[in-house]
């Protein structure tokens, strides 16, 4: 195995310690390496160290970075899905983390059926309830979830968030967490860069660590 890149070694130590810290077993939490917008070059010793589980918020841009290089890895859509693009992200993705409407958890029903495939998917909740962020509300979370079991036979693993970015994160966390305990969740996709110890301490068991591993995005 080739030599894991300094950022990528430190932020895995980070999360061990981080989850130690919780009185977690170590291994309880996934790190997603958030790959989007960033040169292959900086992707390739990840992958050469046997990383296995990426992020990536486009449907298109993903299918261009991974498609040669898709066997043996895990890929979870983490940004927002338009239902026109539905049938390619359940052919391309393992999860789909941004489930968050009805319009879309049909379209996805829908696919998984024509398509034959499983689907790993995770409801987004917008805790911070910001107008221009995408995810369902805290208020019609519960509903939600269960007219994505119910009506469209789709089984969520869990819940994903994204806090404020002027907002302490615990408060979003632990909101994630009470709504993914009411409705018998166990899944917590939750911290980034800047948060994701805390996270952990609030129970992610999943981070989506983009830049702390890869060094700032290339813009466009
Ligand atoms: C870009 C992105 C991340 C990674 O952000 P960093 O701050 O670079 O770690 C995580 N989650 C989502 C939904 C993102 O869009």
């Amino acid at each position: 195995m080739a030599t894991p890149p300094a950022a990528y070694a430190d932020v895995v130590a980070r999360i061990a310690r981080a989850t130690q810290a919780a009185g977690r077993p170590v291994g309880d939490v996934t790190l997603v390496a958030v790959s989007k917008l960033q040169p292959w070059e900086g992707i390739a010793p990840v992958l050469a160290a046997h990383h296995k589980v990426f992020g990536e918020n486009r449907v298109q841009e993903a299918q261009e970075r991974w498609t040669e290089r898709r066997a043996d890895i895990e890929l979870r859509l983490i940004g927002p899905l338009q239902t026109n693009k539905a049938a390619d992200a359940v052919a391309f993705f393992d999860v789909i983390e941004t489930l968050d409407r009805d319009k879309l958890a049909r379209v996805l029903a829908d696919q998984v059926q024509r398509q034959g495939l499983r689907l790993r998917t995770y409801v987004q909740v917008n805790t911070g309830e910001e107008p221009q962020k995408a995810g369902t509300i805290p208020a019609d979370a519960d509903a939600f979830i269960a007219a994505c079991r119910k009506t469209y036979g789709l089984e969520p693993e869990g819940l994903m968030c994204i806090p404020p970015v002027d907002e302490p994160a615990g408060p979003h966390f632990a909101l994630l967490a009470k709504i993914a305990a009411r409705n018998g969740l166990a899944k917590l996709s939750m911290g980034m860069s800047d948060d994701f110890e805390t996270a952990i301490a609030f129970g992610a068991t999943s981070v989506r660590v983009g830049s702390a591993i890869f060094g700032a995005r290339t813009v466009g």
